[in-house]
């Protein structure tokens, strides 16, 4: 069994303010779309890759040809954001544990780097609309919003967030 086929962790509801006051564990797993066996992968990437900004590419999209995964070129479906452009991250250094960590953690960053998975705008805009908000996190059963729903403040079902 592998830990994408670990049993399900019951839901857990917070609200947005509890969800943004968690850490990132560094667990890794969404910045490398391997650590998911490919399921996790980047939307709208830029031509340059991001070499305007971290002066080498910093999103290297990525192919598996018979098993194996290897760098790719940017193509024109990249773009999209829905390109599901498979990846890998120039700066993310991985760890003896088996975590990995941000090389850039203290510089500029892809706006996804710095949001995902609770800092979307997107988030309390839907809230407001009275609408639930479950985390983009399914994929990561080691990330500390695994499994985690954001509700309006005052929701019955508010859990506390661990
Ligand atoms: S820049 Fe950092 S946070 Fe963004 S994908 Fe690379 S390693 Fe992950
Ligand atoms: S999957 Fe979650 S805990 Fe792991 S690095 Fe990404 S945001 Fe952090």
């Amino acid at each position: 069994m592998t830990e994408h086929d670990a049993p399900l962790q019951p839901l857990r509801y917070v609200t947005l303010e509890a969800a943004r006051a968690l850490e990132c564990n560094g667990c890794g797993d969404c910045c490398d779309s391997r650590r998911t066996d490919g399921f996790w992968a980047w939307g709208t990437l830029p031509p340059d890759q991001y070499r305007e900004q971290c002066g080498e590419p910093l999103i290297i999209p990525l192919e598996r040809v018979d098993g194996v995964w290897r760098d790719r070129t940017h193509q024109a479906e990249d773009l999209g954001w829905l390109s599901a452009t498979r990846f890998r991250c120039s700066a993310f250094r991985p760890q003896e544990d088996g975590r990995g960590l941000c090389g850039r953690h203290d510089q500029w960053r892809p706006e996804p780097c710095g949001t995902f998975p609770v800092g979307d705008a997107s988030i309390p805009l839907a809230l407001a609309q009275g609408q639930d908000v479950p985390l983009e996190t399914s994929a990561f059963p080691k990330c500390t919003w695994f499994h985690m729903v954001v509700v309006p403040d005052g929701d019955p079902r508010l859990t506390r967030p661990s």
